[in-house]
């Protein structure tokens, strides 16, 4: 297992970003002796080489749409190189522990891994089979954390950018912490950390952050799942990262009651730097937020996006906007709010089209408010089917998914894209639709990644 290649670690979609999630794992092996390669399908060709020198294949699943790909490449990986151990790593490979281990999988583990991963090499290496339970429970261990290594992985320039005053800039990733402390029952990570959150050393992060200024990054994206949750370690990191880089800007994502919470760092947290903020919103029906034990109203998304004004910083709000009990008015109503608070070009126009994601173990599935509208676990797409009780929102979707598909592909204005949505909407609600105002052509748009995708 110690020569280069035996081990072959696959990223297949980490939201557009250079994937941490081949990198750590990558730095923790190296650390033990071993020389893994690396493989990022969602940005170069599957390497049928590479596979076939591989022993262990560890494919890295950290979002549905990962997952997805990782069962394809699985079968590629099965057709190239039949004797070799696959694993599945990350948030989705637990979760769907039966269905990957009845196939596609030799092993699944999820949480703090990496130290689990090392594990299995060596296993390996003294070519004992390990033993892999039908349901492996997450990894929750503290870990050391080494700088991720990142030189074998495909250039920054393959990656999303940074759009900011009309240019293109490089753009690193890293991560402060992982898992979370609060429970939203929508989420994919209380059903593996458990409310449980691990903190990044301040040093290694400055060392990951160093190398992708090296590499050319002039934007760091903090993919902590709540920058937030350990505001102290957040407000350190943000100090130690402005001493070292003084003109480097960030972002970060912060659930709204953090903002709230912590108000009075938002204007420090501009000065060192921080040029927007992605916070899951979600919905502005007090009832759906409910429903999804969130922790905020929508009176405190109204002061969140205040707040974060006053600051000088770009609040760009996420939602889910189809659930079963958000109303075709709730949704006029959030296309009217994202105008009405000057968010157009806050909200990536997908961002429309997002429906609730119920994979196995999602904490909704023990909500009894669910039950009317649950239907069968499609196994092989890693979710649970739920049908909207108005049909017309079940058509709404169809319609607003075609629609911001093709409008992404053609790249289109938001604010475009944001009109046709409101006719779409006005349409199924039987008014008339509004008169589309021109969008200006040459307004300052906030700065935004050019992945607007996530999932
Ligand atoms: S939605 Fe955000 S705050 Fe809630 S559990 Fe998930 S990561 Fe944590």
């Amino acid at each position: 297992m110690r020569e280069p290649g035996a081990v072959l670690l696959v990223a297949c979609y980490e939201l557009g970003h250079q994937p941490l999630a081949v990198a750590w794992p990558a730095a923790f092996l190296e650390r033990a002796g071993y020389a893994p390669a690396v493989m990022d399908v969602s940005v170069e060709p599957f390497d049928s080489e590479r596979v076939r020198r591989a022993k262990l294949v560890a494919i890295s699943v950290p979002m549905h749409t990962a997952l997805r790909l990782g069962v394809t490449v699985a079968r590629r990986v099965r057709d190239a190189n039949p004797t070799c151990h696959i694993a599945f790593y990350g948030l989705y490979a637990t979760l769907n522990a039966r269905h990957l281990l009845s196939g596609p999988a030799d092993s699944v583990m999820s949480g703090e891994i990496e130290a689990a991963l090392v594990d299995l090499v060596r296993t390996l290496e003294g070519e004992s089979r390990p033993t892999t339970p039908a349901q492996p429970s997450p990894v929750l261990a503290k870990l050391e954390f080494p700088a991720p290594s990142r030189a074998a992985l495909p250039s920054l320039k393959k990656y999303a950018h940074l759009e900011r005053n009309d240019r293109l800039e490089l753009v690193g990733y890293v991560e402060a912490s992982r898992g979370c402390k609060h429970l939203c029952r929508h989420c994919p990570i209380p059903p593996v950390y458990g409310g449980r959150f691990f903190v990044v050393p301040v040093e290694v992060l400055l060392a990951d952050i160093r190398q992708q200024v090296d590499a050319g990054a002039t934007h760091i994206t903090f993919g902590d799942p709540d920058f937030l949750n350990g505001p102290g370690h957040a407000l350190a990191v943000a100090r130690a990262l402005h001493e070292a880089f003084p003109a480097l800007t960030f972002d970060f994502t912060a659930k709204i009651e953090h903002l709230l919470r912590h108000r009075d760092r938002l204007p420090e947290l501009a000065r060192l730097g921080c040029a927007f903020i992605v916070s899951a919103a979600e919905s502005l029906s007090d009832t759906v937020l409910a429903h999804l034990d969130k922790g905020h109203t929508r009176a405190d998304i109204e002061t969140a996006v205040r707040l974060a004004a006053e600051a000088g910083i770009t609040l760009r709000p996420t939602w889910v906007a189809f659930t079963p009990w958000t109303t075709l008015d709730d949704y006029r109503e959030l296309l009217d709010f994202v105008e009405t608070n000057g968010l157009v070009d806050a909200v990536d126009p997908v961002q429309f089209s997002i429906r609730l994601l119920l994979p196995p173990g999602s904490l909704l599935l023990e909500s009894a408010a669910l039950r009317p509208f649950l239907g069968e676990l499609v196994e092989d797409q890693f979710y649970h089917r739920w049908t909207h009780p108005d049909s017309r929102m079940e058509a709404l979707h169809a319609a607003v998914s075609s629609l911001v598909a093709g409008a992404a592909e053609r790249r289109e204005d938001a604010a475009v894209t944001f009109q046709r949505v409101r006719e779409l909407a006005d349409r199924s609600a039987g008014v008339m639709p509004r008169p589309a105002s021109a969008p200006v052509a040459r307004r300052t748009r906030p700065p935004r990644l050019t992945e607007p995708w996530f999932c």
